[in-house]
């Protein structure tokens, strides 16, 4: 079966991510590339200027685009997703959302459009950071007591904010699962005379440097033993790689919002 896919903010870093990756992938066909009205690319082959060509031409008109789509992906911003949502709830068309940032009002938009078409919807589409969420979760569960646990992330030197998103969702994952209130427990670095480890609480350091896309340790350190749970991103295809598969599994789906724990069937 082949998915007809559109794809928003085909100007972007993650859109120029999914173009290639729809053209790698032999069960789906690019449909329709949206980006924003003004963009230099109307009108223009999206993935001429990497050599993914394609008979498709970027359009600044969603509905036009979703005519005949059977999935939209969408990393954008999220003024810009929340239009593409009414036109994809228009159209009667599953979505995808990858874009971030979204405050409460845009979030309960997204959760009443779901009500009317199937959304995924997920601030992290790497299929191995949310195995590794699962893991975490299942991990902590085994080794609450006697393990001191840490969260190590490193990121490029261009990142502004730390700890990263996935760390600190790994944090939620690991509290939650042990019934730890992470708002309370979480010691984000250290310095000078510390005094011992609390071993309530669950420690994060940071490391910035270079071109690294994006890497997540979580360790459990006991007396005799340590466990390490790793992720590496090496490039922005593995998050394009994610929301392809959830765009598949999408289809026949019924109305409701869903991330990424569900297409992984990781519930
Ligand atoms: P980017 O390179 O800045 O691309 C953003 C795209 O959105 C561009 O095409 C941009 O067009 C377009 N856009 C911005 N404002 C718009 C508006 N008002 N109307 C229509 N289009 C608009 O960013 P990126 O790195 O691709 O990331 C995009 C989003 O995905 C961010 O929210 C990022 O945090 C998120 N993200 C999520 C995941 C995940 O796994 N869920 C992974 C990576 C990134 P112009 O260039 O013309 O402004």
């Amino acid at each position: 079966m082949t998915v007809q896919i559109a794809i928003a903010g085909v100007s972007g870093r993650m859109g120029r991510a999914l173009i290639e990756a729809v053209a790698a992938d032999a069960n789906c066909v690019l449909h329709a590339a949206i980006d924003r009205p003004a963009s230099p690319l109307l009108g223009v082959d999206p993935g001429a200027a990497w050599g993914v060509t394609s008979s498709v031409r970027v359009t600044d008109l969603p509905a036009d685009a979703l005519r005949g789509a059977q999935v939209l992906i969408d990393f954008t911003r999220p003024e810009a997703s929340l239009n593409y949502l009414d036109a994809c709830v228009n159209a009667g068309v599953p979505l995808v959302i990858g874009t971030t940032g979204f405050d409460d009002q845009g979030k309960a938009n997204i959760a009443v459009a779901a009500r009317h078409i199937p959304v995924v919807f997920a601030p992290n589409m790497s299929v191995g950071v949310n195995l590794l969420m699962k893991l975490a979760e299942i991990a902590a569960q085994v080794l609450e007591d006697g393990y001191d646990i840490e969260i190590i992330e490193a990121h490029h030197r261009h990142k502004i904010d730390a700890p990263s998103g996935t760390a600190l969702g790994l944090g939620q994952a690991v509290a939650g699962a042990i019934g730890r209130d992470l708002a309370k427990c979480a010691v984000f670095g250290r310095e000078g005379v510390t005094g011992e480890r609390d071993p309530q609480t669950i420690g994060f350091a940071t490391v910035r440097g270079g071109d690294i896309v994006g890497d997540h340790t979580l360790l459990f350190a006991g007396v005799g033993e340590r466990v390490e749970l790793t992720h590496k991103a090496s490039s922005r295809a593995t998050f394009a790689q994610g929301a392809l598969r959830a765009a598949k599994w999408l289809q026949g789906r019924a109305p409701g919002l869903y991330d990424m724990r569900d297409v992984l069937n990781l519930k």
